[in-house]
């Protein structure tokens, strides 16, 4: 399996002046090396965006299509070389990176499908008095060149969530990996190519996000920006970004409610996974549980017992668990987090002591305050915050006090506080019965306050890649 990758450019293989190594997070054994593109080499990649353009929108749908589709089944054929690749750069356990893959599949096959459905609609011009006598309808036209900035935590389907549509929509892409796992992106251009996808319709290009991400995001010649990453790197985005359209998939804090007639089973399992899959590094991570009072003390005792029976060990471990965060600054800020809530008053119940070189232990800490960061800050590792309630609308009211608002979790068996609940809880998405770390990629995505703008999922993500171009025909004159 190939793990040492050039630039990306045109079509072609391009030898980059410098290089980096990508390491496992988890042992930091080197699993590969990546570009790392200067200023010129990234001007090279918009050039080739921009040359390619007009020839990216003028390719028929059904191309477009075809494209996507192949590109699908090779990586449906190539599951395990790509797992493989995300657990060791990531840090993510095989089995869940085998996941990826397969959810990866899918973003592909539904972009192929918004490629044959990238539709305006009639306009009825004639509703308003002046429009007598006219015909109109709307097209969508692709943007132009599409820069698309991802994060380290899933290196290969949000990399398709973003090239995806935007190839559907007939628009041209210049790719900026994470530093930490630029390999996926560079497996994802190959497979791309060997689908036949001409040159110039996807360049990519690792290297520093100040350097090489702030440069791309400036560009006069890219047209839109979309970004998925940490809310702070989202905000500076969108301030260098101008009038560009910036679509922005941030960070959160989400929140699950168990009332007290939920089925118990389901929310514990349900909140064992949301919890602590990819050790938390998850955009939709599970941070805060809020429990009805007289079921929370049974709740976190189970729930502790679960967490006490993952197993720690190397991601290419099929019995792996849990294995590590993404390096050991991540490392350290967790267990800080954790020592500050401690030193605050909250309880730690389990877990959150570092082993080996950037693991976390899974951790489950209660008496918290809203204030303390385990609670207000997107902790992004292995750690749920337990807290009890006394009213659903003092729940909900917890929920919602937090700066960010990607999804949350409601367990109830009663439909009507389960809706009640839904309307009032202040974020993109709501799941009944399950964790906010529901997700399937073709429903619609993204968040509200600092969780960004925009919505993902490639019919949404097609909304945003194409502009809406209004065509009104006088028919004045025409034979009545
Ligand atoms: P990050 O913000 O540190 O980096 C994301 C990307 O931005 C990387 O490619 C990085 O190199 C680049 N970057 C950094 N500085 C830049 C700059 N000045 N200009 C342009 N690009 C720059 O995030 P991360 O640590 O890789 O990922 C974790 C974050 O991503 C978490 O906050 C997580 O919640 C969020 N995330 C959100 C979603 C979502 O869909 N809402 C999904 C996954 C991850």
């Amino acid at each position: 399996m190939k793990t040492d990758y050039d630039l990306f450019i045109d079509g072609r293989w391009m030898k980059p002046g410098a290089r980096f190594e990508v390491r496992v997070p988890y042992d930091g054994a080197v699993f590969g090396t990546a570009p790392k593109a200067s200023r010129a080499e990234v001007e090279q990649a918009i050039a080739a965006a921009k040359r390619a353009a007009p020839a990216a929108a003028k390719l028929p749908s059904h191309k477009r299509y075809e494209i996507l589709m192949k590109t699908a089944t090779l990586m449906q054929q190539r599951t395990e070389d790509f797992a493989r690749a995300i657990a060791s750069e990531s840090g993510k356990p095989i089995r869940e990176a085998r996941g990826e893959v397969g959810r990866s599949v899918q973003t592909l096959i539904f972009s192929a499908e918004e490629a044959k459905r990238n539709v305006g609609e009639m306009v009825p011009v004639d509703a308003h008095p002046g429009g007598t006598d006219r015909l109109g309808f709307t097209l969508r036209m692709p943007r132009g060149v599409i820069a698309a900035i991802t994060p380290f935590n899933f290196p290969l389907n949000l990399v398709c969530h973003k090239v995806g549509p935007a190839l559907a929509g007939g628009n041209t892409v210049v790719h900026k990996p994470a530093s930490t796992t630029p390999i996926c992106g560079y497996m994802l251009a190959e497979l791309f190519a060997e689908a036949g996808l001409p040159a110039g319709f996807l360049n990519t290009v690792s290297g520093g996000g100040g350097e090489v991400g702030d440069f791309l995001v400036a560009h006069p010649d890219v047209a839109m920006v979309t970004f998925t990453g940490s809310a702070e790197v989202g905000k500076h985005i969108r301030a260098v970004a101008g009038m560009k359209p910036v679509t922005l998939e941030l960070g959160a804090n989400c929140a699950a409610i168990v009332d007290s007639d939920a089925d118990m089973d389901l929310a514990l399992g349900r909140c064992a996974t949301g919890g602590f899959a990819h050790s938390g590094q998850v955009c939709i991570h599970l941070q805060r549980i809020y429990v009805a009072g007289k079921t929370a003390g049974d709740f976190t005792d189970a729930l502790r017992s679960r967490v006490a029976a993952f197993r720690i060990g190397h991601p290419l471990e099929d019995a792996s668990d849990v294995t590590s965060l993404i390096d050991e600054p991540n490392a350290a800020r967790v267990t800080d987090w954790i020592a500050e809530a401690e030193r605050d008053g909250a309880r730690k119940l389990i877990g959150g002591e570092r082993a080996g070189r950037a693991t976390v232990t899974p951790a489950i800490l209660s008496g918290t305050q809203p204030g303390m960061k385990a609670v207000a800050d997107e902790i992004f590792g292995p750690v749920v915050c337990v807290e009890s309630f006394d009213s659903i609308e003092r729940a909900v009211e917890m929920v919602n006090r937090s700066r960010y608002g990607l999804q949350a979790g409601v367990f109830t068996r009663d439909i009507s506080r389960a809706l009640w609940a839904a309307q009032q809880i202040e974020c993109g998405g709501v799941m009944i019965n399950d964790v906010p770390t529901f997700r399937v990629d073709q429903m619609p995505y993204g968040g509200v306050k600092d969780s960004g703008v925009g919505r993902e999922g490639p019919r949404y993500a097609l909304q945003e890649m194409t502009e809406t171009k209004t065509v009104v025909i006088n028919l004045t004159g025409a034979p009545r």
